[in-house]
């Protein structure tokens, strides 16, 4: 099977292995992890962040961090199709009596004058108080589309006179960064707080971190803890991350390159399954609204040529390319799409 599902699929190299297996550890829990504290002031320092904190997953990252910027009753604008109001099962609701309000905005791409126009901080008491905005870049449901760097500079300029925080969902922004040529310390500038996550194109096996202040990180600790998530020997995953981050992120150029082959090739079968141009990054979105088929049927067709990929609604599926992902495969998957999709 070619698994083409997520970038979170990747195994762990056996060079990977070997920075895991040699790795110092301690119990994280009394700070002991040196590891993993190396580890939090490298991926601080490269945003630009005074500190970092460790956790297992980015939606405990991105919740850790929207806590610490808006309390109980208060709102959070981010896009429609966001990870946080769409695929963290409401723990912004559950966890922090957190409320959204949300903006639709084309491929996800950042406007700044959408959030913008819909922010009502200070609302007074009989209307709910916008606190902050969330940012996804790259955007997964937008079809891994990387944010203008010109539209986060504009929006952190117009939101901070409303007096309102910015959070960054940067799961992929290894890749925005590849695409883009945006410096991380340049992403980190525009955000109180970072969410990103390792375990994605990078290819470690488990991980990502919340970046803010000392104060925000502290707290955010305190909060991990209290969420379940204080860990113990973690310099073992610490070390397989330090690794990713030395050897695993201009190489994201070659999953963009072969999404790029992917979606010209199905446009060649239909140019209303895609617009080559708009894949930027590592996700090719598939659009089959203009056939009978369903995402989900779909789905099982190419499983029937050896291809997995997801299902993103009724009409919409994806490829994501990831370091497992092979030329060899890539061929593969240029003869299977014709026949998968010729008829369609
Ligand atoms: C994957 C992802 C996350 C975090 O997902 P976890 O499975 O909780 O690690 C957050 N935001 C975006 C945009 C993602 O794609």
């Amino acid at each position: 099977m070619i698994d083409l599902r997520s970038d979170t699929v990747t195994r762990p190299t056996p060079a990977m292995r070997e920075a895991m297996f040699a790795a110092e550890v301690g119990d994280d829990v009394y700070g002991d992890d040196l590891t993993v504290n190396k580890l939090q002031e490298r991926v601080a320092a490269l945003f630009g962040k005074e500190a970092a904190l460790f956790t297992p997953t980015g939606s405990l990252s991105n919740q850790l961090a929207i806590r610490s910027l808006v309390a109980p009753g208060e709102e959070l604008l981010t896009e429609t199709q966001s990870h946080i109001v769409r695929a963290e099962l409401g723990a912004g609701a559950v966890f922090s009596g957190i409320t959204t309000r949300t903006w639709p905005a084309k491929n996800g791409l950042l406007q700044a004058a959408d959030p913008l126009a819909i922010a009502s901080p200070d609302a007074g008491p009989y209307l709910v108080s916008t606190k902050a905005i969330a940012v996804e870049n790259t955007h997964n449901f937008g079809g891994g589309t990387v944010q203008p760097i010109s539209e986060i500079a504009l929006l952190r300029d117009e939101s901070s006179k409303l007096g309102l925080s910015m959070h960054l969902d940067g799961a992929r922004i290894w890749n925005a960064h590849v695409a883009s040529g945006v410096s991380f310390k340049e992403y980190g500038s525009h955000f109180d707080t970072v969410s990103v996550c390792f375990s994605k194109g990078l290819g470690a096996p488990v991980g990502s971190m919340m970046l803010g202040t000392h104060e925000v990180v502290e707290n955010a600790r305190r909060w991990r803890k209290r969420y379940g998530a204080g860990m113990r020997q973690i310099g073992i995953l610490a070390a397989a991350v330090d690794y990713a981050l030395d050897h695993n992120i201009e190489r994201l150029a070659q999953d963009h390159q072969r999404a790029r082959t992917i979606a010209e090739a199905l446009s060649r079968i239909s140019d209303a399954f895609i617009d080559p141009s708009s894949v930027q990054t590592n996700i090719v979105a598939i659009d089959v609204s203009h056939t009978s088929t369903s995402a989900g049927q779909l789905v099982s067709t190419l499983k029937d040529h050896g291809i997995l990929a997801g299902a993103m609604g009724s009409k919409l599926l994806r490829f994501v390319t990831h370091m497992d992902f092979t030329d060899k495969e890539l061929e593969q998957v240029l003869e299977i799409l014709p026949k998968a999709l010729g008829k369609l």
